[in-house]
């Protein structure tokens, strides 16, 4: 017999998926002693259309991360002009100077700032009648040619540079570790970013993320100190490319 007296027939998918990722945060967070609400969980929304997005908020979901400027931008004004508020979009994608301002005049955040340049144009870009721009330092912790992000050693560096500018508000860091099947290697990494996290937060009040860990590894990450996982296929299902809107 059904446990329940009737179904749930309007559930979406996104609606059981993004309960089962809450509920595998929950776990992995009580495991290591730290409470869930510690965790803030990113749905990762690029190349899903505005009607996924509208499922995951239907089902509680307020931050979403968008990889691509122009078509976040897109998602962006589409929930505005719908009257939706309450929503907070981060930007994660690698971000070249040229679309620098789309960012600073749309995105709440942006996670992956590494180097002076961009900074410095997201401060003068950021509008005046908008609260500063939330920022994450990326860091290459893997130490992989192709990918972004600065060395460790040029951390405090950065960190003093962003911390001066006063459109944006330093609010930590961020990672895309190399991945790696063992969960002793995601811990040492994670570990490894976490330091970083804790000395970074000891000098700057602003800061006080860490977004660090996607489906493979969040585990090993929240257990390290984590307090933003980023996923995305396990809400939205798998990303289809070729139907993915112009990038
Ligand atoms: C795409 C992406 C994710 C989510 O990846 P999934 O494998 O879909 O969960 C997380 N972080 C960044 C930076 C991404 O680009």
């Amino acid at each position: 017999m059904h446990p329940f007296p009737y179904s749930f027939p309007t559930m979406s998918e996104t609606e059981r998926n993004l309960t089962q990722v809450r509920q595998k945060i929950s776990a992995a967070a009580q495991r290591c002693g730290r409470a869930p609400e510690e965790v803030t969980l990113l749905a990762v929304s690029k190349t899903k259309p505005a009607s996924a997005i509208a499922e995951a908020i239907a089902a509680g979901q307020r931050e979403f991360g968008e990889n691509y400027v122009q078509e976040g931008v897109e998602k962006i004004l589409h929930f505005r002009d719908a009257g939706v508020e309450g929503l907070t979009w981060h930007f994660i994608g690698p971000l070249q100077s040229n679309k620098s301002r789309l960012v600073a005049e749309h995105f709440d955040w942006c996670h992956t700032v590494d180097r002076l340049r961009i900074a410095t144009r997201l401060n003068e870009q950021r509008p005046d009648e908008m609260t500063p721009l939330n920022v994450l330092i990326q860091v290459n912790i893997s130490d992989e040619q192709s990918k972004s992000g600065i060395a460790l050693s040029e951390l405090d560096t950065l960190a003093e540079q962003i911390a001066a500018l006063p459109r944006l508000r330093l609010r930590g860091l961020m990672a895309i570790p190399a991945p790696e099947k063992e969960y002793a290697r995601q811990f040492a990494v994670a570990r490894e970013m976490a330091a970083a996290f804790t000395a970074l937060k000891a000098r700057y009040p602003t800061v006080d993320t860490l977004s660090l860990g996607m489906s493979d590894d969040m585990e090993a990450a929240i257990a390290a100190g984590s307090t933003m996982v980023r996923i995305g296929t396990a809400i939205f299902g798998a990303r289809d490319y070729a139907r993915a809107a112009q990038h």
